[in-house]
């Protein structure tokens, strides 16, 4: 059973919606949104350019307004909050850092202005935090003569020291090079897990997203697809658009008709023939989207109910798998194979999609069958 201490809120959104007025009409940036972020949690929220990450971000941090709906940060409702009223400390892309300050500087000002917190303590927590990001050597300088992935720690350092209940990080890593981004990523883990405080991160990074979340919260148009270990999206995507953006090469997706009778789905270049329990599922629909992830695709040697033939149009070697791009009866496939194999350009092969690992899409809604 989850302990008390597991299952507490830090963060809550309850029917929350942000409503802009933008010159060509109103916009909805977040609608209707329910996550709750536990106590000691990395939550990620991902999706595309647009969806209403950093605008959900905003509304925790008190930088926007919350249209309809309740805040919370522990058990305090926050909608009519200021920022630093909050007990929140925010990390933004840009680092936000005082150019004419020093490092030690930058992290000491917003203590100053918003804490009772006395001098020594104040040091104490700089020196603290300082030493956790290795930049205890780099106190003196000014922002101009520190590197990218410098700044981005002292803009973590500067959040730290307010010791909050919750972090926010709206693309913390993006203005680094990708090795850089790489490394920072592994930091900010093994950050959180030395100080275990809830973390909201926004990120358009699925990788980023997969590798760093506790949870995910995947979102598309403001509106939350779905909520859940990155494992979970990933073997149990809630709809057709959590499968397409969760996971890397994406997954890849036929329109079939469907003849319930038989079991059956087709169209150009496919004829799919599903278990009895996964017809059950499907039921009486005329029309389903099968989706198969390029890693669980299998070369065939024999036709079978669950393969379908291709043409190759290009063999990507990528050390111990190839990525072959097909073309399946006119729809695009990318298969990731593992081991040598001699394959070559305009080639048909043949392809197995095992039953085992296959989704299935409601053709109208795009929600999961299975
Ligand atoms: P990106 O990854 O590109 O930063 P995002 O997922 O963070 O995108 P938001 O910045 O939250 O998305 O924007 C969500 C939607 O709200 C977009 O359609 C955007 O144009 C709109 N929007 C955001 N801020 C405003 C504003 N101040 N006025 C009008 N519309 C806005």
């Amino acid at each position: 059973m989850a302990s008390a201490q597991e299952t507490r809120t830090a963060v809550e959104y309850d029917g929350v919606t942000k409503r802009f007025d933008a010159d060509d009409g109103p916009v909805v940036a977040v609608d209707d949104l329910d996550i709750t972020v536990r106590d000691g949690e990395f939550l990620v929220l991902v999706g595309p350019s647009g969806c209403g990450k950093s605008t959900t971000l905003r509304l925790l941090a008190g930088l926007e307004e919350v249209t309809e709906g309740e805040v919370r940060v522990g058990d305090d409702v926050v909608n009519d909050a200021k920022p630093k009223d909050r007990d929140i400390a925010m990390v933004f892309q840009n680092y936000a850092l005082y150019p004419h300050k020093t490092v030690e500087e930058n992290m000491r000002f917003g203590l100053e202005m918003t804490t009772a917190l006395d001098d020594a303590e104040i040091d104490q927590r700089v020196f603290e935090a300082a030493e956790m990001l290795s930049i205890n050597e780099l106190l003196d300088r000014r922002p101009d003569a520190l590197s990218g992935g410098q700044k981005q720690r002292v803009a973590l350092g500067r959040a730290i020291v307010r010791e909050p209940s919750v972090f926010l990080m709206d693309e913390p890593l993006s203005n680094l090079d990708a090795k850089l981004r790489t490394e920072m990523r592994t930091e900010l883990q093994q950050l959180h897990e030395q100080l275990s405080v809830a973390t909201v991160y926004v990120t358009h990074d699925q990788t980023e997203a997969m590798t760093m979340g506790d949870r995910i919260a995947v979102l598309n148009d403001g509106e939350l697809q779905q909520l859940g270990t990155p494992l979970e999206c990933y073997h149990e995507p809630a709809n057709r658009f959590v499968a397409g953006f969760i996971g890397s090469p994406s997954m890849n997706f036929f329109e079939l008709d469907y003849d319930a009778r038989s079991g059956v789905g087709s169209t150009d270049g496919v004829e799919y023939a599903f278990t009895d329990a996964q017809a059950d599922r499907i039921g009486k629909a005329t029309g389903v989207t099968l989706g198969v992830r390029p890693e669980d695709i299998e070369l065939a040697t024999e036709a079978g109910p669950d393969t379908v033939e291709g043409t190759v149009e290009v063999v990507e070697p990528m050390g111990r798998e190839n990525l072959i791009h097909l073309d399946v009866g006119g729809t695009e496939l990318v298969a990731s194979v593992a081991g040598e194999y001699d394959i070559d350009f305009g080639q048909t092969v043949r392809l197995r999609f095992p039953r085992d690992r296959v989704h299935v899409f409601d053709g109208d809604t795009g929600a999961a069958v299975f």
